[in-house]
This record gives structure tokens, C-alpha cells and sequence, in this order.
């Protein structure tokens, strides 16, 4: 236990999932472990919790998986050397080609004291721009249309605005998986309110539908066409707020003339891909409510044409006034826990420093404060230029930051190749596997959550602690301490001379309130005289501070304190073609980025095991497709190998992927191997949701699944793991023949686990074309099983993990565990659904069919959805599937 906290009062701290920034209380229990609930005291959650965050005791491991030392050329060396060897290739690459040829690489994983140093640094101290995020790469383009409607980046609702709205749209949002608890508010309001409508726009009939009193499954792309046609239509009907848009915005007329021509709602239905029914609703909600809020997340961000998206829903609450008011606004949700944190730092390139943008006066004003020998001037490269630049070798060294660029970057084989190549790459992290960390020349150890202190700032711009409840593992230190002593060793004591983190946030805390006098949004300068005790014990807070709500006052951060309205232009549709798709990516429920964190929870594991390509049946059948079938997927950028799943939820001519599966978790199914890098072109975010792809039938020759330790590695043209604890799953197949898979494959298993005194049994049916090994132990204890066969091999093996590492298996078992049957009556059990209370897919339809059909029944009978309520969304969906099945069957 970390020695600041050795009573049994609960430490608070912030889940370091997602943007809703829930709090949590941890407390040490009797066994040695934690204990972990949600704070009823946060406001962002008031005690709940989603079943990532209710599963994070799982996660902590200071030990297991974690970069330890720092680590130079392949050596591990003290703090010291590797800070000296930072140094040296800064100051060399410096001297020889400017300050321009470094470049820092941060993430919204990072807390906000790391951001304000590292940002300080790069702009204030070397002079360079470019600096920026993995924050570009989910909600830049949310900043970019910000600062052009309001001009400031300021977000302009709060949660409660989702609660007492009469018309909540979410727009490219599925609120039930990636934000959880937010959903759950909306869903505990909707039932509390029966006048409040909410209406899902989405290609995809996701589970936040669930909710959804309308669903318009828009076509790719096609917001802008949408909520300029809406606006044309609402102007044509004379239900425009004229008074509002007369006293606090400018440009309407212009905004106007370049609205879809669409001018009535078949038109709009027809240009969107929707049901004119389903328009004209949309239009008599939005013609009748009082209050609207339009919640927005990545469907839109991440777009070729994502800040013309944030423009045009942004342009319909100027010109209705809703803005400014409960239950008003355009909402952008963050994905990270600290996008919003590291924007108020400035650590995107595109903006100076404490929501300040790069004017002289800006300049002139930070560089007074900083009292730094210099300040950079203009707007850095933003996160795929930066790359380019890496490629071309204009940038030589790169200090990467709590983020696995080669993995979530668009195009993300190319970029190791640019990595490979560049002089001197450092990254920092606390997991010691990643693909990014296999390139890096230096290699720092980090603290990870539940070590750190420091602070984070959720989508409703609520500030609230990280607080560090374990001690450091190794030699792991805190971010902003390694940039500090760097900026040191580059000779500047004087600016990065702080005692402590409370130092660190009280300077960036009277930043935002230097020279401000109300004339910018970001001004939290009243907490900028805590003593450190103050800062540590802080309770979350929101900004603006003792200030009325955002736009209250119907004043904006322009020049004419008017909110602008920006023309934007419907893009034309993505062109189609027979066999081409349009790919859509996005996260599960249960998992988080690259599953560094969440891949330690077994339970978290079982609910997506595998990176599923989603078809509609109609294009599968036309593709020649069935459930489970292997698919080759190709785009202009590279290939992936992935399973298909039939989803009647998706599109016609669009497929969805999750986004979660690195390197280190599959093989062939990373899939922003097929994203291009194609950016906006305003606020350079990537179109993550609409890559054009070519999906191809790819038979395979053979399938497996390995059970047993996580020391065997299984490497075929497919394989995923699906981790458990010290166990895992491998599930793998190939297009190679039988006798090549069977070699390579016993011999892995043959090589791990065969010289510890354990034993191999083994089954050739050379007629059913099945091979099974098992190795027992020296108490003929299950160690692990292989299975190899042609065709479809059982993926879920329930019984054969409930038999690992029991003792005294009977010799009766042996040709069970051969025979690859249970010796018990048992059946399959479909996915984890209620990761909470472990209940699976068809214990849930078992209670269906018995008749239960309502979600609460299902709670009542078998304890789905009695823990964080996450799965609800699924448990609705399966006793919908099944009346719908029931109504076929009685149809016919
Ligand atoms: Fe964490 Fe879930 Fe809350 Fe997001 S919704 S902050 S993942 S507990």
C-alpha cells in the first residue's frame, strides 16, 4: 500500500477509461486487495460505475507486464542514464537541425500536470509547435468548431443539460458502450420524464437504441446534407429563433444560402439514406420542443469533414437559440479521460497554450508568464503530419507519451517503418509490450492508475484527481518529473524547478487567469494559490468557476462576443462501387484502446473475444458469407484476415470492426492497417468510419483453439487471444495444410510446457481430420488442451477453463478432454453478456424462453444486470430478438 494512505477511509480517485470521468472510492481490503466502488459523491456519477470501471481492481498489477527500468539501446540503465541520453540526442538534433526536428507525442491518457509540462517545454522552452496528441486522432475536430462558432474551444453543456432536455439527439454516438454511465443517466431521465424524446442518428442500430425513440441509420457522411436540410426546413417553416440570431450570432444569411437545397423532407429523406417518415418526425420533435441538445462523439469527429459536421449541428442550436440555457446545446463527449485536460494545456499543436490561440498578443502574453528564453509562434504539426514528417525525416527524434501510435494511427504500418528509421525514439509507458515500444531506442518507466497523482478533466469540464493508492513498481517515475529533468538538463532549472505536482497545476492553474479579465473561457486561476494539502485533497470542481453556465449571457470568446455561424458544404457521398464497403470502426463494451489495461480482466474478455467483421445477412449472402466464416478485407492501405458476424443492425453496403486488437492481441486483425490517412482538413483529425473496403470470402483450411498459460505463443495467418488471468484462449486458423499447422502449433506447445515434468496425451482422428492434445501435470492436473480440425473447431471450451489446474484428474477424463466433450451435461454458453454477475448469452435466452420479458425479470431470475447495469442495453436486445423470432414463427 502506498504509505500516504494507510487508513481504511476510502481514497477517491477517477476511472482512466472514458471522457464521463466517474469517480472511484478505493479501499484496501483484509485479503491484501482492493476494493473498488463508485464515488457517490462525484457528480459526474454519483456512485455508479460501467462494468470497465466496476472491474478495475482486476487490473492493478504492479509486477506483471510492466516496463520497470529505463531501458537505452536494448540496456537497462539508471534514471539518470537514460535522462543523459534524452538529453545528448535533444541537444545534438537541436544544434544540428533545429528545434523543429523534435517532437513530443502525448496522449489523453496523460494527466494534466504531464500535459502543462510537456507542453511548456516543446513551445515555450525549445520553441517548436509540435507537440501534439492522440486527443487529435477522437475529438480535434470538435476543438476546430468550437473555436470557429464561439471562438474559444468551449463546450457548451454539462451533464445535467442531457437530463432535462426535451429532445436529446445523439448523433454518431453509442452512448451504452462508450459511455456508459452517461447512458444511464439518460436512461434513469427518459423513464422519470415521459415527455422527453431521444433520437439516435447512427449507420448502425447500436445498443444505445435501446433508449432511442427514433433511429435514423444516416448514411456515411451524410450529417452535414442532414442537419443543413433540417435547418433549411425549420427556416422555411419560420421556427428560427430571429431575435437571438439578430442580437448574438453573425453570418446567418450566408450560412443560409449554403444549406442543403433540400427544402422538403423526401428530399432530405431521400439525399440522407432515410425514411421520409422518420424525417418528418425528427422535424415535428424538433418544430415542438422547447430544449434540444445535440451529443455528438466520434461518428461525427472522426470524419474527412468531421469540424464541418460540428459546424452544421452547431449552426442549428445558434439559429433556434438553443444554446446558453438548460437543456441547450450542441455536446461534444470525449472518448479519453483526459481530452479535455490536455486541451486547457494546449497540448494540441494548434493551440498556444491554456485555450489561448497562436496570435502575437497570445504569444507575447505566455512567453511573459513562462519568462521562457523563447516561444513558438505558429501552429505545429498536427498528429498524422507529424508522422509525415518523422518519414521524411524532417523530425529526428520523438518522445511518445502513454500512447501505442502504431497501433491506432491511420495507416498504421507505415509508420513503424518511419519509426524505424528515425534517429532517436523515446517513449514512456507503464506496460513493457507495445507495438511502439518494439521500435523505441529508449524506453522510460511509467506510473500507471492507481500510482499517479495528479488531475483530469471530463467532457462537462469538470476537474477532478487522480490519486496514487499503490506504491511505484521498479523504478517508475511520474511523467511530468522525467520532462521536468530533461528541461533541466537542457539548461532550463528555472522553468521546470517544481516541488511537486501541485506546483505543476497551481502554475497552469494562474495561466489560465494571466492577462484574462473575462476575455477568454478558461479561467481557473481561483485555484491557483492552493497549498499542496489543499490540492490534494480537492474535490472535483467545474469550471467556469463561481461563473454562470457557459453562454448564459449570450456572449461568446469572438471579437463581438457573437457566436459565428459557419457555412459548411454537404461533402459528396463516398463513391460506391459493386464489392466495395464502406468500413466503420469503434469500441465494444467491455474493452478499452488497445486492451493494455482491460486485457488483465478475464472477466472483461469474454464478452468480445474476437475483432468481428459486422455485415448486414443480405451483403454476407451476396458475399457468399456465413456466420463465423473468415473474410480477407482489403483496402487501399493493406489487408486484415477477421472473422464475419451476421448483424441485421448494420447498413446495407457497410461493415463495422471494433478497433481494440493491436499486435499484441491478434495477429492479421490490427485494422487501422486499412484506415487512410486522409485527415480533415481543418482540424486534421483522421476518418476512422469511412474507409472504402474490398470484403472477400477466405476459406481456411484449418481452425484451433489453444487453453493454457500465457507463456505459449501461437502465431498463424489468424490468431487472437483472449486472455484470462494467468490462462489464455488462443483462437487461431490457416490456409496452410493440416501437417504444417499440427507441427507448428505441438511444437509450441511442446517447447513451453512439456519440460516442467508434465505430460502429453494426445488424439489423432485422421477420418474427422481432428487433433487434440492435452498436457497434464505431475498430479494429472490439466495444464492445457489444442485443438486443431478442419472446419469449425468449439470456440467457447466453458468446460475445459473450469477444469484448469484442478487437481486429480480421473484417467475416465483423459478421453474426455480428448474427445473435446464435457463429462457433464453442458451446453454452449454464447458470450459473456453480465460481466458483473457472470451470467452468458443463453442462460439469458434460457430465462426468456421461460417467459421472462422484461429486463428487470431477467435480473430478478438470473442476476443479469444487477451489478453496474452496462449490459441491460443486451439483455433488452435478446428478449427483443426472441419476440421477433416468436412473431416470425406465428406468422408463418
Ligand atoms: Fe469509467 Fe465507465 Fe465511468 Fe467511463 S463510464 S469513466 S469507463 S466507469
Amino acid at each position: 500500500m502506498c504509505g500516504c494512505h494507510s487508513s481504511m477511509t476510502p481514497i477517491k480517485t477517477t476511472c482512466p477509461y472514458c471522457g464521463v470521468g466517474c469517480g472511484v472510492e478505493v479501499t484496501p481490503a483484509a485479503d491484501g486487495r482492493w476494493e473498488l466502488r463508485g464515488d457517490p459523491d462525484h457528480p459526474a456519477n454519483r456512485g455508479r460505475l460501467c462494468s470497465k470501471g466496476a472491474a478495475l481492481a482486476d487490473t492493478i498489477a504492479t509486477d506483471r507486464g510492466r516496463l520497470l527500468k529505463p531501458v537505452v539501446g536494448g540496456t537497462e540503465v539508471n534514471w539518470d542514464g537514460a535522462l543523459d541520453a534524452i538529453t545528448d540526442a535533444w541537444q545534438r538534433i537541436i544544434r544540428d537541425h533545429g528545434a523543429d526536428a523534435v517532437a513530443f507525442y502525448a496522449s489523453g491518457q496523460m494527466l494534466t500536470e504531464d500535459y502543462y509540462v510537456a507542453n511548456k517545454l516543446m513551445k515555450g522552452y525549445l520553441g517548436t509547435a509540435n507537440i501534439d496528441t492522440n486527443s487529435r486522432l477522437c475529438m480535434s475536430s470538435a476543438v476546430a468548431g468550437h473555436e470557429r462558432a464561439f471562438g474559444a474551444d468551449t463546450v457548451a453543456c454539462s451533464y445535467s443539460d442531457l437530463e432535462t432536455t426535451d429532445l436529446l439527439i445523439l448523433v454518431g454516438s453509442n452512448l451504452a458502450w462508450c459511455h456508459p454511465v452517461l447512458y444511464q443517466r439518460v436512461k434513469q431521465a427518459r423513464r422519470a420524464r415521459t415527455d422527453m424524446r431521444v433520437v439516435v442518428i447512427d449507420p448502425r442500430r447500436t445498443e444505445t437504441c435501446e433508449i432511442a425513440d427514433l433511429h435514423l441509420p444516416v448514411a456515411a457522411d451524410a450529417d452535414i446534407s442532414l442537419f443543413n436540410g433540417l435547418l433549411s426546413l425549420l427556416a422555411a417553416a419560420d421556427e428560427l429563433d430571429e431575435d437571438y440570431i439578430a442580437t448574438r450570432t453573425s453570418g446567418f444569411d450566408a450560412v443560409l444560402d449554403k444549406a442543403s437545397p433540400a427544402t422538403t423532407e423526401a428530399l432530405l429523406a431521400e439525399t440522407c439514406g432515410l425514411a421520409t417518415k422518420d424525417v418528418a418526425l425528427l422535424m415535428t420533435w424538433l418544430r415542438a420542443a422547447r430544449t434540444t441538445v445535440t451529443a455528438f462523439s466520434m461518428g461525427v469527429n472522426q470524419s474527412r469533414c468531421g469540424t464541418d459536421k460540428v459546424n452544421a449541428i452547431t449552426n442549428l442550436h445558434l439559429a433556434t437559440g438553443r444554446i446558453g440555457k438548460s437543456g441547450c446545446g450542441p455536446f461534444s463527449i470525449t472518448g479519453q479521460p483526459n481530452a479535455m485536460g490536455g486541451r486547457e494545456v494546449g497540448g494540441l499543436s494548434s493551440t498556444l497554450a491554456a485555450h489561448m490561440a497562436f496570435s502575437p498578443e497570445n504569444c507575447a502574453r505566455v512567453q511573459r508568464f513562462w519568462g521562457s528564453p523563447r516561444i513558438a509562434t505558429a501552429p505545429g504539426l498536427k498528429a498524422v503530419e507529424l508522422f509525415e514528417a518523422i518519414e521524411r525525416g524532417d523530425i529526428r527524434s520523438v518522445w511518445i507519451m502513454a500512447t501505442n501510435p502504431l497501433f491506432s494511427l491511420p495507416d498504421a504500418d507505415r509508420w513503424r517503418r518511419a519509426l524505424e528509421r528515425c534517429d532517436c525514439v523515446i517513449v514512456s509507458d507503464c506496460v513493457d509490450d507495445t507495438d511502439t515500444l518494439a521500435v523505441a531506442d529508449i524506453r522510460l518507466p511509467a506510473l500507471g492508475w492507481g500510482e499517479k497523482t495528479g488531475s483530469v478533466t471530463n467532457s462537462e469540464r469538470c476537474i477532478s484527481r487522480q490519486r496514487a493508492f499503490l506504491p511505484a513498481p521498479g523504478d517508475a517515475r511520474a511523467d511530468w518529473w522525467a520532462i521536468c529533468e530533461v528541461a533541466k538538463r537542457l539548461g532550463f532549472t528555472e522553468g521546470f524547478s517544481f516541488d511537486n505536482v501541485a506546483a505543476v497545476f497551481a502554475e497552469h492553474a494562474a495561466l489560465s487567469g494571466f492577462e484574462n479579465n473575462g476575455q477568454r473561457d478558461f479561467d481557473i486561476s481561483a485555484l491557483a494559490g492552493a497549498a499542496e494539502r489543499t490540492y490534494l485533497d480537492a474535490s472535483p470542481v467545474r469550471w467556469p468557476l463561481g461563473a454562470p453556465e457557459v453562454f448564459q449571457d449570450g456572449r461568446f470568446f469572438t471579437q463581438d462576443q457573437r457566436a459565428r455561424f459557419v457555412s459548411v458544404k454537404a461533402e459528396s457521398s463516398i463513391p460506391q462501387a459493386t464489392g466495395r464497403f464502406v468500413l466503420n470502426t469503434g469500441r465494444v463494451r467491455d474493452h478499452w484502446h488497445s486492451m493494455t489495461r482491460t486485457g488483465r480482466a478475464a472477466r472483461l474478455c469474454e464478452h468480445s473475444v474476437e475483432p468481428l467483421l459486422s455485415v448486414h445477412p443480405e451483403d454476407a449472402a451476396a458475399l457468399g458469407l456465413d456466420e463465423g466464416e473468415f473474410v480477407r478485407v482489403s483496402s487501399d492501405c493493406g489487408r486484415v484476415l477477421l472473422r464475419c458476424e451476421l448483424s441485421p443492425q448494420q447498413r446495407l453496403g457497410e461493415v463495422f470492426v471494433p478497433m481494440h486488437w493491436s499486435g499484441r492481441f491478434s495477429g492479421a486483425s490490427a485494422i487501422n492497417r486499412l484506415v487512410a490517412a486522409e485527415t480533415d482538413p481543418v482540424s486534421g483529425e483522421p476518418a476512422y468510419k469511412c474507409t472504402v473496403v474490398s470484403p472477400a470470402a477466405e476459406p481456411v483450411a484449418w481452425s484451433g483453439v489453444y487453453l493454457g498459460p500465457a507463456t505459449v505463443t501461437l502465431e498463424t495467418d489468424y490468431w487472437v487471444v483472449v486472455p484470462a488471468g494467468e490462462h489464455q484462449r488462443i483462437l487461431f486458423a490457416s490456409t496452410e495444410g493440416s501437417a504444417a499447422v499440427a507441427a507448428s502449433a505441438r511444437n509450441a506447445l511442446a517447447t513451453a510446457l512439456l519440460p516442467h515434468g508434465n505430460r502429453c496425451i494426445t488424439l489423432h482422428d485422421a477420418q474427422a481430420g481432428i487433433h487434440r492434445w492435452a498436457v497434464l501435470g505431475v498430479r494429472n492436473e490439466l495444464i492445457a488442451s489444442l485443438s486443431i480440425g478442419v472446419g469449425e473447431i468449439d470456440r467457447d471450451q466453458g468446460w475445459l477453463s473450469s477444469l484448469l489446474n484442478q487437481n486429480g484428474i480421473v484417467p475416465m477424463d483423459e478421453s474426455w478432454l480428448l474427445a473435446g466433450m464435457s463429462p457433464l451435461p453442458q451446453s454452449a454458453r454464447g458470450r459473456l453478456v453480465c460481466s458483473c454477475n457472470r451470467v452468458w448469452e443463453n442462460e439469458i435466452l434460457e430465462q426468456v424462453r421461460a417467459g421472462c420479458m422484461t429486463t428487470e425479470e431477467i435480473t430478478s431470475r438470473c442476476q443479469a444486470g444487477g451489478g453496474c447495469g452496462s449490459c441491460l442495453p443486451e439483455v433488452q436486445s435478446l428478449i427483443d430478438q426472441h419476440q421477433q423470432q416468436e412473431a416470425v414463427c406465428q406468422a408463418v
